[in-house]
């Protein structure tokens, strides 16, 4: 089991996909779990909004020595990391075999565009060694560096891309960390990693018909020779 715990401005954007098939049955069977952390619910009203009826708590502000856009402040984005690595704490590791309870490995991940390059080495990594990993989501131009300074985080990136927030690539971690869990794919010899998987994968019909025109499956597909089908599939992943 392991337990992410996401620090976002927009928890709401994860519903839908992680709502959906093999995340969706892995969080139901416990296998995985996911906790979300807004920075805004760390910000108090102002004095001025003392009294107001839903007043709008700021959590982002100007960038010091100019330029565009925002930045979001530490402080909410730390008390937001602080309640996860309570709950991470308070729910410690997964009991060992003699019943005791270890202290539990967690890991914070402060989501940025020129971190270190995610890949699925990283995700095996993560999924043998923690139980928690508290992921930040930045928006805007990013987060007050001083987090990262604070609780000694791991600067990551999915790509070399910029995208509009950590969200989408929260998204990313958490789902090809979780298909390294045991028990999350359905079954665990789908991991690519443990056997010869090719790109290109063909299911019936045999010959498919499009416009008029025949599209067969590669012959050693159905050959029924598995020496000669792994050999075509190491030949096509290369
Ligand atoms: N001005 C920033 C970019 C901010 S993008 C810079 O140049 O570094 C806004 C947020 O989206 C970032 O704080 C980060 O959390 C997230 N983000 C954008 N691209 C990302 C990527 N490739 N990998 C991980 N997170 C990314």
């Amino acid at each position: 089991m392991i337990n992410f715990h996401i620090i976002t401005l927009f928890p709401e954007s994860f519903s839908s996909y992680l709502g959906e098939s093999i995340l969706a049955r892995a969080q139901k069977q416990k296998k995985i779990n996911v906790k979300f952390y807004d920075p805004r619910d760390f910000v108090k009203p102002t004095k001025k909004q003392a009294g107001k009826d839903k007043p709008y708590l700021r959590v982002d502000d100007r960038p010091f020595g100019g330029g565009p856009g925002m930045v979001m402040q530490a402080l909410p984005v730390i008390k937001a990391i602080e309640k996860a690595v309570a709950n991470a704490k308070r729910a410690g590791a997964s009991k060992t075999k003699t019943g005791t309870k270890s202290a539990p490995k967690i890991k914070i991940v402060f989501l940025s565009p020129s971190g270190k390059q995610f890949d699925t080495q990283y995700a095996k990594e993560t999924a043998q060694k923690y139980q928690h990993l508290v992921i930040i989501c930045g928006r805007y131009e990013g987060i007050d560096a001083r987090v990262k300074k604070i609780f000694k985080t791991e600067d990551v990136s999915v790509g070399p891309f910029v995208l509009t927030g950590g969200e989408l690539a929260a998204m990313i971690m958490i789902d090809s960390i979780s298909r390294q869990i045991e028990g999350v794919l359905g079954d665990f010899n789908s991991l690519e990693e443990t056997r010869v998987a090719s790109s290109d994968v063909y299911t019936r019909p045999e010959i498919l018909v499009y416009k008029k025109k025949k599209y067969q499956v590669p012959k050693v597909l159905i050959s029924g020779n598995h020496k000669a089908i792994e050999e075509w599939r190491r030949g096509q992943s290369k």
